[in-house]
């Protein structure tokens, strides 16, 4: 049986646990309630998976590994595409959950979430039998191959911001390598993951290959990453909690990757091109409330240009409309949870008390349709390169303005957090480019763009930003594991001990 949720007029979706093909109610049966940030009325509660629940989903994705790994590659990219075909055939419906579950304009989700989930997972369904090894030199009368083999059962755990891109991000790479999944969706916005669950059911993707378990983190999180039956876990949430992640997953030493926090610098020099730098640098922060790991948190000008940069920064940022993720004509929404939007107020406070000046915004926006909800103006303020809100991720629709005098300090200022994950620059010169991007200590650096992200292009970070790589073909290397496999052939082996 599936929840009718009174949100849009014949839209089911399922609110139970999807495990081992089917939709169950959870063991102890616990509830989720997932709550509109627009104006806190509650959509829904989904399944609250337990202990019990993760044994399930545990033992259903590890009875189904054998005959998915032994699945002709082929087969399972043609599974992955038949998946991306139904998220676009469902993308409306996709996007407007999206948008009610977490605060994401629908024009956003419309125009880039379900998108790039299409995308993300077609690459991963092309990539699947791409998969290959190679022959290793060896010793006459030896052969020596190597394949790639997958890790097995593989934890996933994701936070909010972008639930069902994450879908695409995590599973795409997981299944097309040959492994099994168990998914916990972030206890705030599990309603598009369980909606693909409906997908995966549908296109026909076997039972227990694929299975979804909302809770919440200190519990199913903790579990799933101690679990002795995971081969791994890919976790993509804040630092803090990777190195929880990292100490769960010590019992049976199962692989661990992590998609952290960041802090990203985003530099303008005297010769960029304004106007694309002020447009680029507004998406940069302000796109998705700013709740993006790799938003562009800290402006970064050069002195020579910063005052007419900013005239135009400013009159750019006060224009943004704010307002119900539903109407098309929004650009910004609401934070995606009550507990967030004053964890960022409280960084706004922190930046009064650290001397910074704000620029504009600072406050929640005024219009009385928006009270109820969870908004925050678009805020810029002043600051120095040690302050707090320079240093600490805050996550949403704040940035903070730094001026600079040559490209030796900025590299300073861009490489002085302990984070290391995103970054841009703005500017006409080539050979300040490369050098720069060269010179920042990052995953991922942008040229005269931000935030162009391709599933054919590895996505992670340095230092407390974590380690491995989603997509790209370097994502099959976090799902896959070298086997060397040494054959003599021909050669004449002396016996080790003779008799
Ligand atoms: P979070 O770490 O609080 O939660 C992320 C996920 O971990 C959720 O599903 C949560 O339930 C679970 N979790 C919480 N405690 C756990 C525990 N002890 N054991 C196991 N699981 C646990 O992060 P968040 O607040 O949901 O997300 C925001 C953070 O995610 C930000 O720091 C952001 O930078 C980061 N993020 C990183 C990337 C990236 O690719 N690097 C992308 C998006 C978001």
């Amino acid at each position: 049986m599936s929840a009718q949720l009174d949100v849009k007029p014949g839209l089911d979706i399922e609110t139970r646990l999807f495990i081992g093909g089917d939709f169950v109610d959870a063991v102890e049966g616990g509830r989720i309630p997932v709550i509109n940030p627009h104006d806190n009325s509650l959509i829904a509660e989904v399944a609250e998976a337990r202990a019990a629940d993760i044994d399930r989903a545990v033992e259903a994705a590890r009875r189904a590994f054998p005959a998915w790994k032994r699945m002709a590659a082929s087969e399972r990219g043609r599974l992955l595409g038949k998946l991306a075909d139904a998220i676009e055939a469902d993308g409306e419906n996709l996007a407007y959950l999206e948008s009610i579950d977490t605060g994401h304009p629908l024009r956003d989700t419309r125009g880039l979430d379900v998108p790039r989930t299409i995308v993300t997972f077609r690459y991963f369904a092309g990539l699947a039998d791409k998969i290959d090894g190679r022959v290793a030199p060896a010793d006459p009368g030896f052969f020596n191959y190597v394949t790639r083999e997958p890790v097995g059962v593989v934890g996933q755990i994701v936070p909010w911001n972008f639930p069902l891109m994450f879908t695409s991000w995590k599973l795409g790479p997981a299944l097309a390598a040959g492994n099994t999944v168990v998914m916990k969706p972030a206890e705030l916005t599990p309603l598009t993951t369980l909606r693909v669950a409906q997908l995966v059911a549908r296109v026909g993707i076997p039972p227990g290959v694929v299975n979804i378990v909302p809770g919440y983190g200190n519990t199913a999180g903790q579990y799933l990453a101690e679990h002795p039956g995971v081969d791994k876990i890919a976790f993509t949430g804040s630092t803090l909690t990777g190195q929880k992640i990292v100490q769960a997953s010590a019992g049976n030493l199962k692989r661990v990757q992590l998609e952290l926090g960041g802090k990203g610098a985003n530099i303008v020099f005297d010769d960029a091109s304004i106007d694309a730098a002020v447009g680029g640098s507004a998406f940069a922060i302000f796109h998705n409330q700013g709740q993006a790991c790799i938003a562009g948190s800290r402006l970064l000008v050069h002195e020579k240009i910063a005052d007419e940069f900013l005239y135009k920064f400013l009159a750019l940022a006060r224009s943004i409309r704010i307002g119900n993720p539903l109407d098309p004509a929004t650009e910004m929404g609401p934070l995606t949870s009550p507990g967030h939007r004053d964890r960022v107020l409280r960084y706004i406070d922190v930046a009064k008390q650290q001397g910074s000046t704000i620029l504009t915004g600072g406050n929640a926006p005024t219009d009385p349709a928006l009270q109820a909800g969870c908004y925050i103006e678009p805020t810029v303020v002043t600051a120095n390169p040690d302050d707090r809100v320079c240093q600490e991720e805050v996550f949403g629709p704040f940035v903070s303005i730094t001026r600079f005098r040559d490209d030796e300090e900025v590299i300073r200022m861009a490489n002085s957090t302990q984070y290391g994950l995103g970054g841009g620059l703005w500017t006409r010169d080539l050979q300040r480019a490369h050098r720069v991007a060269s010179a920042i200590r990052s995953g991922m650096v942008w040229v005269n763009t931000y935030k162009r992200v391709s599933p054919a292009s590895p996505f992670g970070g340095v230092g407390q930003s974590g380690y491995g790589r989603d997509l790209g073909p370097e994502s099959i290397h976090e799902y896959t594991f070298a086997k060397s496999v040494v054959m003599n052939i021909d050669a004449q082996v002396p016996p080790y001990y003779k008799r």
